[in-house]
C-alpha cells in the first residue's frame, strides 16, 4: 500500500464508519454465530504474498462483521456499556496515525502534559478533591492492582519490593461479597493470597455492612494479621450497590487501613452534582478509579485513576534504567512510573476531544437522561403485575425479573427468565444480560449507550413484555 492508496482507502473507510453509525440499528445487536464459525473461514497459514485492500476489506465485511456484537447499538443493554462517540473515534484515528509511545515525558511531551491537564479536568467534572493526581490506566482492574500494590509497599516500608514476600506478617484485604472479580485477581497477582481476602457480608440492598467490616478487622488484628486495605465499591457490577463510604472511611482511619474506591461504572454519574452526596467522605479515601470507557463516551481503553498521594504509587513502580534517564528528571510526569506497563498509548487525546466536544453540560445532559429513563422504566416495572424489581436503582442499571401471576417456584422462575433473556437476545433486536442476586436469576438492563434515545428504552420494555407473554402463553 502506498501513500496514494492510503489516502483513498482512508476516505472510503471514513464513509464506511459514518454509514456504520447511521445504519447501526439494522445490525443484530448480539452476534448470532456459533463457536468456530469464524475461525473455520480463516486460512490456517498467513498469506505468502501481500493481498489487495479490496480482498481484505471484503473479508472484513463478510467474515468479521457477522461475528461482531455491536456495542454501539442503541438497543445494547448488556453488561455495562463500552461506549465510544464520534469525537472519540476521530481522536483514536489521530492517535493511531501518530503511533507514539508515550512512556515518558520526552517521548511525547504533549501526551504527558495533556494527560495531566485532562485528568485535572476529569477530577473536577466528578467532584474529586482538587489536590489529587490522576493518571490514565488501561482498565479499572489495572488501577485496583496498582492501588493494592501501593498499599502493600507503603505498609511494608517498601520492603516487599526489595526483599520479596518472605517471613512477613500476613496482610489482609477487605471487600464485599458483591465486589468485582478484579479485586481477588489483584490480591492473587501481588502475592497477598486469596485466603487473606475477606469478603464482607452485604445488607438487603447489596452494600457492604460497615459493622461486619469492623468486626473482621478486629478479629484479624487479634489473630496477628495486618489489615492492609479495603476496596469499597461505588456501583457494584451486579446491582450497582453503593458501599457506604463515610462509615467505611472512618473505620479505615481508625485502624490505619488503605482505602480504594472502585467506581468503574458509576463514577460517571458523579458528573451530576445531585449525585455527589453519595461520595460524602471522599477526602478520606486514598485512591479512586472510574472508567470513562464505560459510561463517559470514550473508546476503550481509558480508565481514570486518582490518588491522594502519588508517592506510594511512584515509589512502588518506578524504574530508571540508564536508557530512560533524561535531563528533565522530576520536573515532569513520566507516566511509565504510574502504572504497570512501560509503553503507553496516547489515550488522553480522545478524552480531551470528548470533553471539549460535549462540554461538561453535554456530558451531564446525557447521563441525566439515562438515569431519568431508567427511573421511568423502574416505575413501569413497579406498576406491572408480571414483573418485579430485585434491587434499588441508584443509577441507570435495572435488576428485575419476570414473575407472572401464579408462578412462585424459584427454579421455575429462574428457568423462565433465562428463557426470556435468550429469546430476546436471539432476536437480534436488543441485548441484555443477567446476574444472580440472592440465588435469583436476575435480568439486568443497563441504559446508557451514547446515542440512545428514550424510544429505544420504550421499545425494549415493549419487547420484553410481549416476549414474556408469549413464553407463558
Ligand atoms: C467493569 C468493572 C470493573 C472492571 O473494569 P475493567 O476496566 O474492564 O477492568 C471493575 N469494577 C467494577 C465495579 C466494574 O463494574
Amino acid at each position: 500500500m502506498d501513500i496514494n492508496e492510503f489516502r483513498k482507502r482512508g476516505h472510503e473507510l471514513v464513509d464506511w464508519m459514518a454509514d456504520y453509525f447511521e445504519n447501526i440499528e439494522q445490525y443484530p445487536v448480539k452476534s448470532g454465530v456459533a463457536p468456530k464459525d469464524i475461525i473455520r473461514q480463516l486460512p490456517e497459514s498467513p498469506p505468502e504474498k501481500g493481498e489487495s485492500f479490496n480482498v481484505i476489506f471484503n473479508d472484513f465485511q463478510e467474515i468479521i462483521i457477522p461475528g461482531m456484537t455491536h456495542w454501539q447499538h442503541p438497543s445494547y443493554f448488556a453488561y455495562f456499556n463500552a461506549n465510544n462517540s464520534y469525537p472519540s473515534v476521530l481522536a483514536e484515528m489521530l492517535t493511531a496515525t501518530m503511533g507514539a509511545q508515550c512512556m515518558i515525558w520526552q517521548t511525547s511531551p504533549a501526551a504527558a502534559e495533556l494527560e495531566e491537564r485532562v485528568m485535572q479536568w476529569t477530577a473536577e467534572l466528578i467532584g474529586l478533591p482538587k489536590e489529587w493526581d490522576g493518571v490514565i490506566q488501561e482498565t479499572a482492574s489495572a488501577a485496583t492492582l496498582v492501588s493494592l500494590l501501593s498499599a502493600r509497599e507503603k505498609y511494608s516500608d517498601y520492603e516487599v519490593n526489595r526483599g520479596g514476600f518472605y517471613n512477613r506478617q500476613k496482610f489482609t484485604v477487605y471487600c464485599s461479597t458483591e465486589t468485582h472479580s478484579s479485586i481477588e485477581k489483584a490480591v492473587k497477582i501481588i502475592g497477598l493470597g486469596k485466603e487473606n481476602l475477606r469478603k464482607i457480608e452485604v445488607g438487603d440492598e447489596f452494600a457492604m455492612i460497615p459493622e461486619r467490616l469492623e468486626e473482621a478487622v478486629i478479629r484479624d488484628r487479634e489473630q496477628g494479621f495486618i489489615p492492609l486495605a479495603v476496596v469499597a465499591t461505588f456501583g457494584t457490577t451486579g446491582s450497582t450497590a453503593i458501599d457506604p463510604l463515610e462509615p467505611i472511611a472512618d473505620i479505615c482511619r481508625e485502624y490505619n487501613i488503605w482505602l480504594h474506591v472502585d467506581a468503574a461504572y458509576a463514577g460517571t454519574a458523579l458528573v451530576l452534582p445531585e449525585k455527589r452526596h453519595l461520595i460524602k467522605g471522599i477526602e478520606k479515601v486514598d485512591t479512586f478509579v472510574f472508567n470513562p470507557h464505560k459510561w463517559m463516551f470514550t473508546n476503550f481503553d481509558c480508565s481514570a485513576y486518582f490518588v491522594k498521594d502519588k508517592e506510594p504509587l511512584i515509589r512502588s513502580l518506578e524504574i530508571l534504567p540508564e536508557y530512560l534517564k533524561t535531563k528533565e528528571g522530576s520536573r515532569v510526569n513520566n507516566y511509565r512510573d504510574w502504572g504497570i506497563q512501560l509503553g503507553r498509548r496516547f489515550r488522553a487525546l480522545k478524552l480531551w476531544f470528548v470533553i471539549r466536544t460535549f462540554g461538561a453540560s453535554g456530558i451531564r445532559e446525557k447521563v441525566r437522561n439515562h438515569i431519568q429513563w431508567a427511573q421511568e422504566l423502574v416505575q413501569e416495572i413497579e406498576a406491572s403485575e408480571d414483573f418485579e424489581l430485585l434491587a434499588p436503582v441508584p443509577f441507570a442499571t435495572i435488576c428485575f425479573r419476570y414473575k407472572p401471576k401464579g408462578v412462585s417456584d424459584r427454579d421455575e422462575l429462574n428457568r423462565l427468565n433465562q428463557q426470556l433473556m435468550e429469546t430476546l437476545n436471539d432476536s437480534g433486536k436488543m441485548y441484555l444480560t443477567h446476574t444472580k442476586l440472592k440465588g435469583i436469576y436476575t435480568l439486568r438492563l443497563v441504559i446508557g449507550q451514547t446515542n440512545q434515545e428514550k424510544r429505544h428504552v420504550d421499545q425494549a420494555w415493549k419487547r420484553i413484555k410481549a416476549t414474556a407473554a408469549n413464553l407463558s402463553g
